[in-house]
C-alpha cells in the first residue's frame, strides 16, 4: 500500500488529493497545513497519520492540545513542515501555495521521496536547484498541474529527443475578451469567479491575470527541458484539452478530459498505472473546441514571465515574489487589479543578475521583490 505524505492538505488540491487517497485506499502517513487546524484535526482523525505539521506556531500548539487523546505527533513551523516531508512515506504530494513550498520540496527530495508536485512555485523559483537535487537523489518529480500532467501523459512512449513543441492551454480566466480599460475597476469578487475550475484564491487571481500561465511556462521549461520559445500558449475556453505536445514528425498528441483536478492528482500518484474514472468525458456534449492566441497586451503577466525565464537566474523568483505580494494586496483591497502586472514589471526591472544562484539567493530575491511591492502599497 502506498504511503502518502500530503502537504497543504486543507486546500483545494489537498482536499481533492484526500478524495483520491480514499478511492485508492492509500495510507496517509503525514498531513501539513498553514493554520486551518479545524479541518486538519478532522483529517487527522480520519486518516490517522504518524504526524501532522502546522506552519503557524500558535495553531500548532492548539492542535497539540486537541489531538492529545491520540498518538499523532504534532510538528510546527517551517522546520516542522520540512521534517514531516522527510518522514515515513513513499510519495510527498506538495500542495502548499507559494514559495513556502520550496523548502519542503527540497527536504522531501533529500529524503528520497517521489515528488507529486502541485506547488508550481517550487519549480518557478528553484527549478535548477530542485532538478539538480532530484537527479542527485534519484527522485522523480511527477506533475500535478493539469496542463503539465497532460503534457507528461502525452509524452508517454515518445522517444527521447522527439519533443518539438509544447502546446500549453489556458482557459483565459474570468476576464477573457476584456481590454485594459474594462479592467480598471474590477472587484476581488469578479476576479475570484473562474469559469471552469474551483481553486484556491491565489491561483484563481493568477488565472485572471494570466500570471498562472506565465508561471506554468516556467514550470514547463524545467519539467520538460525545453526553451521558452518551444512553448505555445493557446487560449482554449472549454478546458477540455488540457495541453499537448508536437513531436518531430508533426504529430500532435494531447490529453482530454473534463476539468477535474482529481485526474492529474491521481495520475501523479498511480503513475505509471491508471486509476479510477471520476467523470466520463462526453465529446458530443463538449461539441466545439476553440483555440486562440492570448492577449498579451492586456494580460502582461504572461509576457513578463516569459521575459523572466529567458533572463534566467533569480528573475523567475523575483516575478513570483512580486506577484505573491501583489495578489495578497489585491485580495486585501489595497491595490487595483491592473497594478498586479505593474508591480511584477517594476520588480523584474530591478531584478539582480545572478546566473549561478543558491537557495539563499532565491529567498533574498523574493524578499527584495516583496519589499518593493510593500513600498508601493503603503
Ligand atoms: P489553497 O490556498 O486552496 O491551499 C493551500 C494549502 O497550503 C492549504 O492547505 C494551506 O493551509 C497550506 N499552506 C499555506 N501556507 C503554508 C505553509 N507555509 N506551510 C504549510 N502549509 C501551508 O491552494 P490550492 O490548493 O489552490 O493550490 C495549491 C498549489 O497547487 C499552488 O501552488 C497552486 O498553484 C497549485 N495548483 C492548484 C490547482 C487547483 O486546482 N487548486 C491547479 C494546479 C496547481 P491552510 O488551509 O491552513 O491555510
Ligand atoms: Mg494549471
Amino acid at each position: 500500500m502506498k504511503k502518502l505524505i500530503l502537504l497543504g492538505s486543507t486546500g483545494s488540491i489537498g482536499t481533492q488529493a484526500l478524495e483520491v487517497a480514499r478511492a485508492q485506499g492509500y495510507q496517509v502517513t503525514g498531513l501539513a497545513a498553514g493554520s486551518n487546524i479545524t479541518l486538519l484535526e478532522q483529517q487527522a482523525r480520519e486518516f490517522k497519520p504518524v504526524a501532522v505539521a502546522v506552519f503557524n506556531e500558535t495553531a500548532a500548539q492548539q492542535l497539540k492540545i486537541s489531538l492529545a487523546d491520540t498518538d499523532i505527533k504534532v510538528l510546527s513551523g517551517e522546520v516542522g513542515v520540512c521534517e514531516l516531508a522527510a518522514m515515513e512515506g513513499d510519495t510527498v504530494l506538495n500542495a502548499i501555495v507559494g514559495i513556502a513550498g520550496l523548502k519542503p520540496t527540497l527536504a522531501a527530495i533529500r529524503a528520497k521521496k517521489t515528488i507529486a508536485l502541485a506547488n508550481k512555485e517550487t519549480l518557478v523559483t528553484g527549478g535548477d536547484i530542485v532538478k539538480r537535487e532530484a537527479a542527485k537523489n534519484g527522485v522523480s518529480i511527477l506533475p500535478v498541474d493539469s496542463e503539465h500532467s497532460a503534457i507528461f501523459q502525452s509524452l508517454q512512449g515518445a522517444p527521447k529527443g522527439s519533443l518539438k513543441r509544447i502546446l500549453l492551454t489556458a482557459s483565459g480566466g474570468p476576464f477573457y475578451g476584456k481590454k485594459r480599460e474594462d479592467l480598471e475597476n474590477v472587484t476581488v469578487e469578479a476576479a475570484l469567479k473562474h469559469p471552469n475550475w474551483s481553486m484556491g484564491a491565489k491561483i484563481t487571481i493568477d488565472s485572471a491575470t494570466l500570471m498562472n500561465k506565465g508561471l506554468e511556462v516556467i514550470e514547463a521549461v524545467h519539467l520538460f527541458d525545453v526553451l521558452p520559445e518551444q512553448i505555445e500558449v493557446l487560449v482554449h475556453r472549454q478546458s477540455i484539452l488540457h495541453s499537448g505536445v508536437e513531436l518531430s514528425d508533426g504529430a500532435v498528441l494531447a490529453q482530454l478530459g473534463t476539468p477535474d483536478m482529481r485526474v492529474p492528482i491521481q495520475y501523479a500518484l498511480t503513475y505509471p498505472q491508471r486509476g479510477v474514472c471520476f467523470e466520463h468525458l462526453d465529446l458530443f456534449k463538449a461539441a466545439t473546441l476553440t483555440f486562440e492566441k492570448p492577449d498579451t497586451e492586456t494580460f502582461r503577466c504572461l509576457p513578463l514571465c516569459m521575459e523572466a525565464i529567458s533572463r534566467g537566474g533569480v528573475c523567475p523568483a523575483v516575478v513570483n515574489g512580486a506577484n505573491e505580494a501583489a495578489v495578497a494586496g489585491f485580495l486585501a483591497g489595497k491595490i487595483r487589479f491592473l497594478q498586479i502586472a505593474d508591480l511584477v514589471q517594476a520588480a523584474l526591472e530591478k531584478a539582480p543578475n545572478i546566473p549561478q544562484f543558491t537557495v539563499e539567493d532565491i529567498f533574498a530575491a523574493d524578499a527584495q521583490a516583496r519589499a518593493l511591492v510593500a513600498e508601493s502599497i503603503r
